[in-house]
């Protein structure tokens, strides 16, 4: 099934009652979110929340057992994972993936295969290994970074497949406040330049320094929407999220 979104260019993303389980658990449940273009959308919600399953369902790692992903207009609902690559959608996992023994190099070489575009890539690419600290290190194996620089080479992995949306789940996991506020920066930056992200993150002092449009998940279903300010002085919010009574 190939309906368009209405023909609404303005949206990149858009999900329609979305809904995974496994056993009896709901890990996402009639999920319904639209992201627009250029948006910088948080994504926060307590543990077992189905942030990562929501994303699994947008990469295509998992198959709704019901609802629709449009994406640019198109239903990809059941499109394989790598075809929504090429079609510009790109996940940095929550537990970092690299192959241990290549180089830096070696890493952005196989990830380039995948790329639609691979001048176009190069920019933000090779802008992002800057930014991160990683052009320096392009010889290095990925099991010499500390843990901070893998984290960021898999960011500019994501980013070597071309994508018009990136998720990234968790990215700033087992970071310094330091290291934490440079991803910041970084995303913020990133997103200036005209990329659509959706950030999963737990770390609130991230989340501060986004300080964009917010949405809380709670079971698997949006919980509350909003700006900063709404989210954090949102009662409710703050008694399942925040840890407050
Ligand atoms: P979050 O990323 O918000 O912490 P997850 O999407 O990882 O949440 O998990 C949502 C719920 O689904 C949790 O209860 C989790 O245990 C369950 N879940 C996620 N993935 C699987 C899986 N592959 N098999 C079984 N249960 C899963
Ligand atoms: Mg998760």
């Amino acid at each position: 099934m190939h309906r368009r979104a209405g023909g609404d260019d303005a949206v990149l993303l858009q999900t329609d009652d979305l809904t995974r389980s496994f056993g009896g658990i709901r890990a996402v449940d009639h999920l319904a979110m639209t992201i627009a273009r250029g948006e910088l959308r948080c994504l926060i919600g307590p543990n077992g929340a189905g942030k990562s399953t929501f994303f699994s369902l947008l990469t295509g790692l998992h198959k709704p057992d019901a609802g629709r992903v449009l994406f640019k207009g198109e239903d990809i609902t059941y499109l394989p994972p790598f075809l929504r690559v090429r079609r510009g959608l790109s996940l940095k996992f929550q537990n970092v993936r690299i192959y241990r023994e290549l180089t830096v190099r070696q890493h952005l070489l196989v990830a380039g295969t995948a790329s639609r575009d691979v001048e176009g890539q190069n920019g933000h690419v090779g802008w992002a290994l800057h930014s991160l600290g990683l052009d320096h290190e392009l010889e290095r194996l990925a099991r010499e970074l500390p843990h901070s620089s893998q984290q960021w080479l898999e960011i500019c992995l994501a980013l070597a497949t071309g994508p018009d949306l990136l998720l990234l789940d968790e990215p700033t996991a087992g970071m310094t406040p330091e290291e934490t506020a440079l991803t910041a920066e970084f995303v913020i930056r990133l997103n200036a330049q005209g990329m659509t992200v959706i950030v999963v993150e737990h770390d609130m002092a991230f989340v501060r320094h986004i300080a964009r449009r917010i949405t809380v998940m709670h079971y698997g279903r949006v919980f509350a929407e909003g700006t900063l300010a709404e989210i954090e002085s949102n009662q409710d919010v703050r008694r399942i999220y925040l840890g407050e009574q």
